[in-house]
């Protein structure tokens, strides 16, 4: 659906009428992707990064942060048990972790390929040839969120790091062939209700497979840890919006949204979202990868995780998806 800036402008502010569009956004959501919801398998590998960004719990400057990367073995073992739980897709997520060089992440990728599974990649940026090479060793998807559109902020926030950078890693990602999968932090500091708006028509413009969208959530051991933090409600005013910009992409309902409200999912799944990623990592290293605090589920294990967020899909009168999940019936390609 078209609407102009300042249409989606007014959607945002407008707290008094969220719940119609909530409403129109959950219906919009049933008439293009149906009642089914997408089940990602999260395995987060590894809490190294070279990367200091202001708002995250694992940034380099971290001191108090607990180190963890787990080796090939592990990584591709915890994968295996997850496509034997019945994962579909395995997202692989970490910090800018250079250990993982190309050819490594390749052997990986070729390896999780074999278990039927589609991969989606989500480990920063890099460059065009580690991207291709990723591709044709299989990685179906990748999640890269630009986090914000305002380039000043992003410039406040990310220190060494640019906004054009990202913004061409997105481009790259697309042009190869991934399915392409961004998103945005909101209630950053000096964010604005018009900038999200702007983050909204970019993530349109560039064709986005799927919209992540989650509250900024302040960690005691950042920079930003007096901020005030994203609310539950402005994150899901901004993906319901993200539904009716785009009506047939996916979005999940994310697990920072959950951690500021027990029904944060649920709710988000009720207001335009058909994906949940339920975290497959096992023991400590769930607790270690703390981007945010309060973050859930840190002390379950993958198969409590998949049961839990399966019963309460199922609670709602929906359908755990079958398939692979991908953008409008994109299946996984074949390895070159
Ligand atoms: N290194 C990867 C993964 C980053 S972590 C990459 O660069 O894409 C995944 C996402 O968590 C980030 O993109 C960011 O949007 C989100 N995140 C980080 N810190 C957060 C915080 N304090 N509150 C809420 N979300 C956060």
């Amino acid at each position: 659906m078209e609407f102009s800036k300042n249409e989606i402008i007014r959607l945002l502010a407008d707290e008094q009428n969220q719940a119609d569009l909530f409403k129109q956004a959950d219906a919009v959501r049933k008439q293009y992707v149906g009642d089914e919801v997408h089940l990602r398998g999260l395995i987060e590998f590894s809490n190294i990064c070279r990367n200091n960004c202001m708002y995250c719990g694992i940034r380099c400057g971290n001191a108090n942060a607990v180190r963890y990367r787990m080796s090939e073995e592990e990584l591709i073992d915890t994968a295996r048990k997850a496509a034997e739980m019945g994962f579909k897709t395995i997202v692989m997520q970490s910090g800018e972790d250079m250990w993982f060089t190309c050819e490594r992440m390749c052997r990986i990728v070729e390896i999780i390929k074999k278990f039927d599974v589609a991969i989606t990649l989500s480990v920063g940026e890099r460059s065009y040839e580690d991207y291709k090479a990723w591709y044709d060793a299989g990685a179906d998807r990748y999640l890269i969120r630009i986090e914000t559109t305002d380039k000043d902020l992003y410039h406040r926030l990310d220190p060494n790091m640019t906004w054009q950078k990202r913004h061409e890693c997105l481009l790259s990602l697309k042009e190869i062939g991934y399915e392409l999968g961004s998103g945005i932090m909101v209630g950053l500091p000096g964010q604005t209700i018009e900038s999200i708006a702007q983050d909204l028509l970019y993530l349109k413009d560039i064709k986005v497979d799927m919209a992540g969208i989650g509250p900024f959530i302040p960690h005691p051991q950042t920079p930003l840890k007096d901020e005030f933090g994203g609310t539950l409600d402005l994150a899901r005013r901004t993906m319901a919006v993200m539904r009716l910009l785009m009506p047939d992409i996916n979005i999940p309902a994310t697990t920072a949204m959950e951690s500021l409200h027990p029904m944060g999912r649920i709710w988000a799944l009720q207001s335009g979202a058909n994906v949940v990623m339920p975290n497959v990592t096992e023991g400590e290293y769930r607790k270690l990868y703390e981007l945010y605090p309060g973050k859930i589920c840190v002390d379950d294990t993958p198969l409590h995780c998949k049961t839990c967020i399966g019963a309460k899909i199922m609670s709602i009168g929906r359908v755990i998806g079958s398939g692979y999940g991908g953008h409008a019936g994109v299946l996984p390609h074949l390895p070159k």
